[in-house]
């Protein structure tokens, strides 16, 4: 948590709101949350480096991270990790100031504030110095998971036997998943968690990538899960929770046959499936 749609999300909801805005001023409350791509020692991040004096000219996303990108090239790239959050308003009214946890502020030059806020620092910014660090930064990642074709699939699933849900987890085979999506579509594609890649037939391979783009993009329409500490950048909650057909329903009946739903561990991660619907 965040996932894909919910990055999409925010990134959606602030691109209108900061494109062509300049970066006037930077505050950092805490150095530590923020590095610079390719550089080993961590001397002290500027306020350059995350972008003052820039013109936002693009906001982009691959898999669940997102980045600014000035018109100089300068970049920053947010990784929201579990608790991460984007808000954004009035600088005068000073929402974010009053918030604990929020690391880093940029005041632009309409006079609103983006801010970063995350209690529980598993994400980060990195400042990256050209348009092309960024290319470089996503290139270590699996192709984004909202437009995942069948052969990047297939080349991630063939001769593998690891299972599948690790496969989906994989942020260098697909970019974007985490244990939410992951579940949802495993069980409208009727597969068991648990199976093997190698064991999958080319047909499943085939429905599992359509249904993992349709998850994905129904949860963007809903604007992503709430469930704890994700929210949109205005502070309104996303809908897609209420559309969860597995994720979070261990015990409960499943929708398609009525049999209970089981709760597991696989991979080290929490998992709900159905045994009838997803056999192994
Ligand atoms: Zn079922």
């Amino acid at each position: 948590m965040p996932e894909l749609p919910e990055v999409e999300t925010i990134c959606a909801w602030l691109e209108p709101r900061l494109l062509q805005r300049r970066v006037e001023r930077v505050h950092i409350a805490r150095h530590d949350v923020c590095t610079v791509w390719e550089k080993a020692t961590s001397g002290r991040v500027t306020p350059r480096q995350l972008l003052k004096g820039g013109r936002v000219v693009e906001l982009c996303r691959h898999g669940k991270q997102m980045a600014l990108v000035c018109d100089d090239g300068r970049c920053v790239c947010i990784q929201l990790g579990m608790t991460g959050q984007m808000m954004m308003g009035d600088a005068d009214t000073g929402a974010s100031v009053k918030c604990r946890h929020v690391h880093v502020r940029w005041l632009m030059n309409d006079g609103t504030e983006l801010a970063f806020r995350d209690p529980r620092r598993f994400g980060g910014i990195t400042c990256l110095v050209r348009r092309s660090d960024l290319d470089a930064r996503w290139a270590e990642l699996g192709p984004d998971a909202l437009t995942i074709r069948v052969d990047a699939l297939k080349r991630g699933a063939q001769g593998s036997k690891r299972m599948v849900k690790a496969l989906l987890l994989n942020q260098r085979v697909l970019a974007g998943v985490g244990n939410i999506y992951c579940d949802e579509a495993l069980f409208l594609a009727g597969i068991h968690p648990e199976t093997r890649c190698c064991e999958l037939s080319a047909e499943k391979v085939t429905l599992l990538a359509r249904t993992l783009r349709r998850v994905l993009r129904g949860a963007v329409r809903a604007g992503g899960s709430t469930l704890k500490d994700y929210q949109k950048p205005d502070g309104t909650p996303g809908i897609f929770q209420r559309s969860h057909l597995v994720y979070g329903r261990g015990g409960e009946p499943c929708t398609q046959c009525s049999h209970e739903l089981v709760r597991a561990v696989v991979c080290q991660r929490g998992t709900v499936y159905c045994p009838l619907c997803q056999p192994v």
